[in-house]
């Protein structure tokens, strides 16, 4: 199981729970997927693209959970420090970065769920964030 952090468009933030990356995938593609406050469809999520570090902050979701925890908090802070806010340009940054057409970098930000979509059937790799980093003031 994986927790993912979602928000909606009336910037409600809200946890939810799901089997894998792929499952959350596939509730978002049947319409499952609206906001715990208000019942929005219109749900993004924090997305990051590469992932941050390559080894160790991966999240082993088969170790036990205060391990999972341990690496989520690692994962946390390497997102917080060593990564962009780029916001909602998030999708075009990471899809520039896929092709070729920007320089590689760590970055975060918030995609609609159907956008995020896109990227996954695209092959660009982006991962869905568990948490929602602070955001840097710069
Ligand atoms: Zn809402």
């Amino acid at each position: 199981m994986i927790r993912y952090t979602l928000s909606c468009d009336q910037d409600h933030q809200f946890e939810s729970w799901f089997q894998s990356s792929a499952a959350f995938f596939a509730l978002e593609k049947a319409g499952h997927l609206s906001c715990a406050v208000c019942g929005s469809a219109s749900v993004s999520l924090a997305l990051m693209a590469p992932s941050v570090s390559a080894k160790g902050s991966k999240t082993d979701l088969s170790t036990p959970m205060s391990e999972a925890e341990k690496s989520l908090s690692k994962l946390r802070k390497d997102v917080e420090d060593n990564s962009d806010y780029v916001g909602k340009s998030f999708v075009d940054e990471a899809r520039k970065m896929h092709d070729g057409e920007a320089p590689e970098r760590a970055i975060w930000g918030e995609a609609k769920l159907d956008d995020a979509k896109k990227l996954v059937d695209d092959g660009v790799p982006v991962m869905p964030l568990p948490f929602m980093p602070k955001r840097k003031t710069n």
